[in-house]
């Protein structure tokens, strides 16, 4: 794969850039991944030659692009192995798709005094669309506490659930300490205790095999923009049977099955979560991408950003003063640091200037933070266009800003 990298890059046309007049060197991949041409292309070709809503008409370009938005459905319920096509929903985003199980699990299985876990590491959108719901509901939400390698305490699991207990909702990938969970594990305890579990896979999909079937979560949600696909589109997957239980999240258009001012009823899945005009153009692009990654290999691409994490903490180690925060065993392409009393956003200001661009701050995960007591942390994220003379790059400039900031 290495000596694809070249080849590959040349797909990306940001990577060609310069910041500053510098070459970028882009390491913030667990925000936002670039787009290959393909992607790009496709949106632009899309809106010039072929735009029409999807699902309403009878003329050829509203056949045409329902025809493609319906062909990634498809790809993305092979490409995650789900039993059905229909058990894919798209929305805007994982942080939709956590909302809409929030809301409609919730209206449908949740009641008062119920309990909801969620893990210590969890993004804000894994946390707060629960936390409303608990209100709503008035119900409580349990945390399953990470360890100070930020390895979940998976021990703690069986007594945190009860009876009472709905749905856990945790994170496959941190993207703030990088580790991978053990989701299957944690699925294998929730339902041996009857409840359900959804997985963040924000931060899973674009570096990991997904079987969405052997995995047997119940819901699995995910962006597209964070695995080389569009912005404001994203994946719900549900099991079939639970989606069929739970009511609507939003109504309009597209989601009914028959309106009259007595009474309406809703579509069947997926369109029942679908109301009104879906982003179908970004939709029929993250095909694409999906297929781009398909085409690379997801275990190529995994072994390769495996390599790339265990040489940059190699690297940086090297460095007096850096203490990496998140020292689990199994991770996946994100270095989180801090360096002394150096402010993070100090470090990350200096290496912009340089033309490397890092992330810095709490990563939308404040609890993570307040676990190790400190207010932020600089994230430097592989993805598969990133190489070895990046990372040089990068600690060499890391080096150099922490020389200025001392
Ligand atoms: N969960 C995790 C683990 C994430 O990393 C992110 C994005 N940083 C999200 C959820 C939210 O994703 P989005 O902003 O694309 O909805």
């Amino acid at each position: 794969m290495e000596t694809d990298i070249k080849k590959i890059r040349q797909d990306f046309p940001i990577l060609q850039e310069k910041i500053y007049d510098k070459d970028l060197v882009y390491l913030d991949n667990a925000a936002t991944t670039q787009k290959p041409d393909i992607v790009i292309n496709t949106i632009s070709e899309y809106y010039r030659k072929y735009n029409s809503n999807v699902h309403r008409g009878i003329h050829y370009l509203s056949n045409f692009s329902t025809t493609a938005y319906e062909n990634t459905r498809e790809t993305i319920h092979k490409f995650i192995n789900s039993k059905y096509k229909e058990e894919i929903i798209f929305t805007k985003g994982t942080t939709e798709s956590i909302n809409l199980v929030a809301f409609s699990f919730g209206e449908a299985f949740v009641k008062e005094g119920d309990e909801i876990i969620v893990s210590e590491m969890e993004h804000h959108s894994n946390i707060v669309p629960w936390q409303l719901l608990a209100e709503r509901k008035k119900c409580k939400i349990k945390v399953l506490p990470f360890d100070d390698s930020g390895e979940l305490i998976i021990s703690e699991l069986e007594n945190l659930i009860t009876e009472k207990t709905k749905i856990i909702a945790v994170t496959q990938v941190s993207n703030v300490l990088g580790t991978v969970n053990p989701v299957k594990k944690i699925i294998e305890i929730a339902h041996s205790k009857n409840v359900s579990v959804l997985i963040d896979g924000a931060q899973g999909i674009q570096h990991t095999f997904v079987d969405v079937q052997k995995m047997d979560c119940d819901f699995y949600v995910f962006s597209a923009h964070k695995i080389y696909g569009p912005t404001g589109v994203g994946v719900l997957y549900g099991k079939k049977e639970i989606l069929e239980k739970m009511p609507p999240y939003q109504s309009g258009g597209e989601m009914i099955s028959k309106v009259t001012f007595e009474k309406t009823t809703f579509n069947e899945l997926p369109y029942k979560f679908e109301a009104g005009t879906p982003n179908y153009i970004d939709v029929i692009a993250f095909e694409k991408a999906i297929h781009y990654v398909n085409d690379i290999g997801i275990h190529n691409i995994k072994k390769y950003e495996d390599k790339l994490l265990e040489y940059a903490t190699e690297q940086i180690l090297k460095i007096d003063g850096i203490k990496i925060i998140g020292e689990a065993k199994h991770k996946s392409s994100v270095l989180s640091f801090t360096v002394n009393d150096i402010h993070p956003a100090d470090i990350g200001t200096i290496l912009d200037k340089m033309g490397i661009a890092i992330r810095t701050g709490t990563h939308c995960a404040e609890t993570a933070m307040q676990h190790f007591k400190i207010n932020g942390t600089a994230r430097a994220s592989f993805a598969f266009y990133n190489t070895l003379e990046e990372i040089d790059k990068f600690i060499i400039s890391l080096e150099k800003s922490i020389m200025m900031l001392r």
